[in-house]
């Protein structure tokens, strides 16, 4: 019998059809592009139904005014239409080309302003003079535009007519939750935001990933539960630490998922705990993928794993990234678009994030049952799979101290070969588990 449910991780990953997978993800960013995301609104609620139908989602409503430790749940912000416009009706700046040109959480605003009372809440970008810049009002009641630098210069009336019909009201915060229960309640979480706009590396590229992550989990026994959030960036994450107490201490591992779509190297921020499990296994998966990466030590900027690494929570959560976040041309402005992301880079994403849980649900002790002298191998039909597998390594170091972990450090060998090894092993009575009930 081969049902889904029994299969590895290593084996549902060597059946993925990648192509396949790569083209979901992008049709699923491609449908995702459009829709005007900001904190907290209805094209976060949008995106969030679009997104269960691939990772399966509740969502989650948190009222306007709830604290949080210092920060307060802002009100909830809608746009329906903006645009600037000359007297004769003509638009020079309009929402409906593109959701960038409004600046986030514009207060509403309908009048008639003078060129110099329009310049100063006009936003451009000279470093990037052909694109729109992303900018946000969040947390300070303001409206604006943004436009490209070289927008700027037609805007020669004395005079134009402004509306933003936007509407800034008590309401609520929404975010997405996946939970997977495997079968201990140690919990595993994958956390991605869905509060900026149309920009397509930053983050429609975390967003897929993690969906389809999710959707593959779904088929599978694991012996972690996965807590999936999707969540709008900063404030999200500390709303659901804030209210999810419980959860928070059943965390053992995490990653923040952002930026996973282009074509760069791969780039993983450890925690803050800088030699924790997940980060030596993130580094031990990109080592042995054959794929280019770098490794940073974590710093309190970056995506949310400020906020699961701040000093009061300190989780084993680190960042997978490709290019990181401020370091590639397009970053915050419209040409962080769809023509940056790649179905090939998205699908070794998810290979690389789920070979990291391959590692994760292997990463057990183990106990050889021969400790004096080597098993003889070749007695039972092994020696020609000792090399490829590390069998040598296996049954020298399980001593009850060394993990697979440690082992795969020390061999350079990769989760996927020593795991095959383990099952060898075990088949042979050579190998037991230290302790089988046990996550760790
Ligand atoms: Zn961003």
């Amino acid at each position: 019998m081969d049902s889904a449910k029994n299969l590895t991780v290593w084996q549902v990953l060597e059946r993925l059809d990648l192509e396949q997978l790569g083209s979901e993800m992008f049709d699923l960013a491609r449908n995702l592009y459009p829709i005007c995301r900001s904190i907290t609104g209805d094209g976060v609620r949008k995106t969030l139904r679009e997104v269960d139908r691939m990772a399966g989602l509740e969502l989650r409503e948190v009222p306007s005014g709830s604290q949080f430790f210092d920060w307060t749940i802002p009100k909830e912000w809608n746009i329906r239409d903006a645009y600037v416009a000359d007297l004769r009706g003509r638009k020079l700046v309009d929402f409906r080309n593109s959701n960038l040109h409004v600046l986030g959480y514009s207060m509403p605003f309908r009048g008639r302003v003078t060129r110099n009372q329009l310049v100063q809440h006009l936003y451009s970008d000279p470093n990037r003079p052909d694109a729109i810049p992303y900018r946000n009002s969040y947390y300070k009641e303001n409206w604006g535009f943004c436009v490209s630098h070289e927008q700027l210069a037609k805007f020669t009336d004395d005079e134009y007519d402004v509306v933003i019909d936007s509407t800034l009201e008590d309401g609520h915060l929404t975010y997405g939750e996946a939970m997977l229960t495997g079968s201990t309640s140690r919990e595993v979480l994958i956390s991605t935001h869905v509060c900026h706009p149309s920009l397509a590396n930053d983050n429609l590229s975390g967003i897929v990933v993690a969906a389809m992550l999710a959707r593959q989990l779904r088929s599978l026994r694991t012996r972690y539960s996965y807590r999936f959030l999707f969540v709008p960036c900063t404030i999200g994450p500390i709303a659901w630490l804030g209210s999810n107490p419980d959860s928070v201490a059943c965390i053992d591992h995490g990653l923040v998922l952002a930026c996973l779509g282009d074509s760069g190297r791969f780039t993983y921020v450890r925690s803050r705990r800088d030699t924790a499990d997940i980060d030596r296994i993130m580094q031990h998966v990109l080592k042995t993928s054959g794929r280019a990466y770098q490794l940073r030590a974590f710093e309190p900027y970056g995506y949310d794993q400020r906020q699961y690494c701040s000093p009061g929570f300190n989780l084993a959560v680190g960042c997978l990234m490709r290019t990181p976040n401020g370091e590639y041309p397009e970053y915050h402005t419209s040409a962080d678009n769809l023509d940056l992301l790649t179905p090939r880079s998205l699908s070794e994403s998810l290979v690389t994030v789920l070979s990291t849980i391959g590692a994760l649900e292997d990463n057990k002790r183990y106990l050889a049952s021969v400790r004096h002298g080597e098993p003889h191998l070749g007695r039972r039909g092994l020696y020609e799979k000792a090399q490829e597998n590390g069998l040598f390594w296996l049954l020298n170091y399980s001593d009850g101290s060394h993990d697979l972990l440690d082992i795969a450090e020390r061999s350079g060998m990769s989760f996927q070969n020593l795991s095959g090894g383990v099952r060898m092993l075990e088949a042979a009575g050579l190998l037991n588990p230290r302790d089988p009930a046990r996550p760790e």
